[in-house]
């Protein structure tokens, strides 16, 4: 019966919604209570239900029913109130979402494919009931936000970040999809987990995993030609390798290389518009020389090439510190690939606090998944170095962030220009108010994504996002600025979107990489396009 697999199918769904004549026409008339319901009326309904949850974690297992159940009201339901949702799709609860994702779980969303599945992938992409994905996103689970190895617990990062597509820019989620790759994981308090629902073995590495993965993305690109794939929260090892190997093959970026390198140079720029500097100015020592360390300098370096530096001269403005200390020539034998440009000649220090010392940088960044390792005696050196230090405590979740928001405009006297990857709230000095921006990749990834996919891009470029990077920049207000909020406020971020949209796409037309003609007004298209949560007449 028609009727009853409307209601079961979420992107359909309306619920008490449904009008009169739909229930005549539909053979909905008795599987609903009689009276019919607005929509605005549904979401006085479930943001009740919400907020009456006693936890955050609670949220996030209402919010996942409610988008399981009914797509549109869950899209009305987040885009009404994206500063209160967002940190519960995202982080900082998706984190403890994930590592409860074993208990929680109720209902699959995406595809699972473990690599005892090789030889079946292509078989396997057949089984989801949607035929034109436009958009995925992809982990194997390995390097969860800060967390580490989550194994398939993982998935639910690859959710949180398409609701996001959807709720941040847009696009119909209709088109988007989840993967997890299953290879096993070396988190072995989940091999002694009952309710773990993932693949009870160590990772898969070498010949073997990449075997897999080859066929994977084989098989994507064959049965969605259309896709973009966004690589997500990989080890670092995988992480670059495969950003390499396939980025010109298929459409495809990773996030957490990429798109924190284009929020985190967007808060750099946002930054100079306080102290009034220069990019070409800037010092910039990192903690951290993982995906996201070495992501943001090399973004930053061709920023700063495009303000006249040499390539040299502009990777001699990024330095390093990471878990053995501040990474320089004499290590260069030992250093991973990602790491090697940034090896300088300078003395070797083993800390943190020396090498802040010895550089003077203007900005510290954090993305150690380090907790407090911006230390109290740091911070007041940075304070002691510069008149507005940039400190970014972007790890995330909040847990893992190396200097809290209080902490960070407490200890230099309310002069930090401060962003940090989860949110914190805003800090009360004296008679300040300080609103911390978040330096967060939702400003990035889903305009970038938006306008790949709305020019049909063959690939995802680094001038993409360096233009990404650019117009976000240029969209924080005086008053943000004034606030010391280096990022527009999110709740404008489906502008903030469609503008970088409109911008990486313009890049895509120019470069010759679009594979459709481009439209006379390229941002009313995108506009055009952008999924808007109303229910449709079916009548
Ligand atoms: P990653 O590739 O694993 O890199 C982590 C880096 O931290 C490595 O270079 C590691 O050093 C270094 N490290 C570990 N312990 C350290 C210590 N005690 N002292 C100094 N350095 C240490 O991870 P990633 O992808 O770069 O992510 C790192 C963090 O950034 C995560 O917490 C993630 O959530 C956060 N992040 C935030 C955003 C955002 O908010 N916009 C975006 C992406 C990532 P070795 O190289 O020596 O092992
Ligand atoms: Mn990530």
């Amino acid at each position: 019966p028609r009727g009853h697999a409307l209601l079961l199918d979420p992107l359909l769904n309306k619920g008490t919604a449904f009008t009169e004549a739909e229930r005549d026409a539909l053979g909905l008339r008795g599987l609903l209570p009689p009276h019919v319901f607005s929509m605005e009326e549904q979401v006085k309904r479930v943001m009740g239900n919400f907020r009456r949850k006693p936890d955050a974690l609670e949220k996030y297992i209402f919010l996942t029913s409610l988008q399981n159940r009914n797509e549109t009201l869950f899209y009305r339901l987040v885009q009404e109130n994206l500063e209160e949702m967002i940190p519960i799709i995202y982080t900082p609860v998706v984190g403890q979402a994930c590592l409860e994702f074993g208990a929680i779980f109720r209902r699959p969303r995406g595809l699972y494919i473990s690599i005892r599945d090789r030889g079946r992938i292509a078989d396997i992409l057949t089984h989801w009931p949607v035929n034109d994905v436009r958009m995925i996103v992809v982990t194997d689970g390995e390097r969860i936000l800060g967390l580490g190895d989550l194994g398939a617990l993982g998935m639910g990062i690859p959710i949180g970040k398409l609701s996001l597509y959807t709720a941040c820019a847009g696009v119909h989620p209709g088109y988007t999809l989840p993967i997890m790759l299953d290879v096993g994981t070396d988190n072995t308090t989940l091999h002694h987990d009952p309710l773990y629902i993932g693949l009870n073995q160590r990772r898969a590495r070498g010949a073997e995993y990449d075997a897999f993965l080859e066929e994977f993305v084989t098989a994507v690109a064959h049965a969605f030609p259309k896709a973009l794939l966004q690589w997500e929260d990989f080890g670092n090892t995988n992480a670059f390798r495969l950003l390499h190997q396939y980025r010109e093959r298929i459409c495809s970026f990773n996030d957490d290389i990429q798109g924190t390198a284009g929020v985190a140079l967007a808060g750099l720029l946002g930054s100079l518009r306080i102290s009034g500097a220069k990019l070409r100015d800037q010092r910039v020592l990192f903690l951290g020389a993982g995906e996201a360390g070495t992501g943001i300098a090399d973004l930053l370096v061709a920023a700063m090439r495009e303000e006249g530096l040499s390539e040299a001269e502009a990777r001699q403005r990024c330095w390093f510190v990471d878990s053995q200390g501040l990474v320089v020539q004499s290590r260069l034998a030992k250093l991973a690939e990602h790491k090697r440009p940034y090896a300088h000649d300078h003395a070797f220090v083993a800390t943190l606090a020396e090498a802040v010392n010895a550089l003077k940088p203007t900005a510290l960044i954090g993305v150690s998944g380090q907790a407090q390792a911006f230390t109290e005696p740091i911070v007041r050196q940075m304070a002691a170095l510069n008149r507005h230090p940039v400190v970014f405590a972007l790890s995330n979740p909040t847990s893992k962030a190396e200097c809290t928001a209080e902490q960070a405009y407490t200890w230099t006297d309310g002069r930090a220009i401060f962003a940090s990857g989860s949110p914190f709230p805003t800090v009360k000095l004296g008679e300040r108010e300080f609103v911390p921006g978040q330096g967060n990749n939702v400003y990035i990834f889903p305009g970038v994504g938006l306008g790949a996919l709305v020019a049909e891009a063959s690939q995802v470029t680094d001038r993409m996002f360096l233009r990404g990077a650019r117009t976000l920049a240029s969209l924080v207000s005086a008053e943000d600025i004034a606030l010391g909020r280096v990022f527009p406020s999110l709740t404008k971020i489906r502008e903030v979107s469609l503008e970088i949209a409109t911008a990486v796409a313009e890049e895509a037309f120019k470069s010759g990489l679009a594979r459709r003609a481009r439209p006379a007004d390229l941002k009313a298209d995108i506009a055009a396009r952008m999924f808007v949560p109303e229910y449709q007449s079916y009548a």
